[in-house]
């Protein structure tokens, strides 16, 4: 392995700093599960590594002015051993219970499986389907960026030269949102996901959509919502014909390709498959009838 220096910055100023210092030999370190490995094969080769684990106020979870905020260092088993996550925002539990192994969530950090921005980040889905804002920071301030305007592609982000995400925004969810996150894998555990699948349902006292919210990763080179699903689906009832012929439309808003993992083919039919499911899962969390149809 190349030789590094490490650095410890113990303020998010000092860390701007090293990073203005030395400029594109330096690159930000949270739990290193990605980068560390992207390392080692070379696929990235930084001079300087500018660890954040000892900056305060990135490893909390709060709310604030009515949205919940999480620090960029907070590791996928601190988000899975929230009540508080696994309550109000299921999804986003869902996605990190099978992520890695307890070791990797451990380390692993939701700033880093954003910021990597790889097409199979399991956080992926659940926060474009949150609607979540990021907030970036730099050495001249801080900005506030929509997480779909953060994707830009496998691997880019909008993050700009000397940034650091300092922390992600989750608006609060209407009332009685359920929601449910599928990771689609030839695994149980330890394996990425060839297909993810976000929903959050707002439902009304007789079971008609008021809001649904659909969002899918690895269906196409970023993860999007499927807009004209969500379109459908709202003032229908929640009924299982209702949400295959919503599965059929994002279908149609998606754009799958063919991988080392899996295939384009067999990547649309599952969308069919499991939009449904989400939905059923999603809708069994507020233990309601489901499936009036
Ligand atoms: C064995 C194993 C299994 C895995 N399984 C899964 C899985 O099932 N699902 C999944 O989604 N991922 C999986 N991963 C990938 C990885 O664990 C996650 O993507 C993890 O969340 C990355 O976070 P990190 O803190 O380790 O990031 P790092 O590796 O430290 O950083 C990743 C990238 O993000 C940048 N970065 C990190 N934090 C910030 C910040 N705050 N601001 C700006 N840039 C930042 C870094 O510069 C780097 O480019 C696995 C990895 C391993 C080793």
């Amino acid at each position: 392995m190349r030789r590094l220096t490490y650095h410890e910055p113990q303020s998010m100023k000092d860390a701007f700093a090293l990073m203005e210092g030395h400029g594109d030999a330096a690159m930000v370190l949270a739990g290193g599960t990605d980068l560390i490995i992207e390392v080692k094969q070379e696929t990235k080769t930084p001079d300087h590594l500018i660890s954040l684990r000892c900056i305060p106020g990135l490893q909390e979870i709060a709310s604030e002015n009515g949205e919940l905020c999480i620090g960029a260092m907070v590791t996928h088993r601190k988000i899975e051993k929230s009540e508080l996550l696994r309550e109000k925002y299921s999804l986003l539990t869902d996605a990190v219970d099978n992520l890695g192994s307890v070791q990797v969530r451990n380390v692993a950090t939701i700033g880093g499986n954003i910021c990597n921005a790889a097409p199979s980040a399991d956080t992926a889905a659940p926060v474009v389907a949150l609607g979540v804002k990021l907030v970036l920071e730099g050495p001249a301030g801080e900005r506030e960026v929509f997480i779909e305007d953060f994707f830009q592609g496998p691997g880019k982000t909008a993050l700009a030269a000397g940034e650091i995400l300092r922390t992600i925004r989750i608006p609060t969810l209407p009332e009685g949102a359920c929601s449910c996150y599928i990771k689609h894998s030839r695994r149980k555990a330890m394996d990425l996901p060839l297909l993810g699948i976000a929903v959050i349902i707002v439902p009304d006292d007789n079971m008609v959509c008021k809001e649904a919210r659909i969002a899918l990763s690895l269906a196409g080179p970023v993860p999007f919502r499927a807009k004209k699903a969500e379109g459908f689906v709202t003032g229908k009832p929640l009924s299982r014909d209702v949400w295959e012929q919503a599965a059929a439309i994002a279908l149609g808003e998606s754009n799958p390709r063919t991988s080392f993992r899996t295939t384009a083919e067999y990547r649309k039919k599952m969308i069919c498959a499991l939009i449904p499911r989400a939905a059923e899962v999603a809708l069994k969390r507020v233990n309601r009838a489901w499936m009036k149809g």
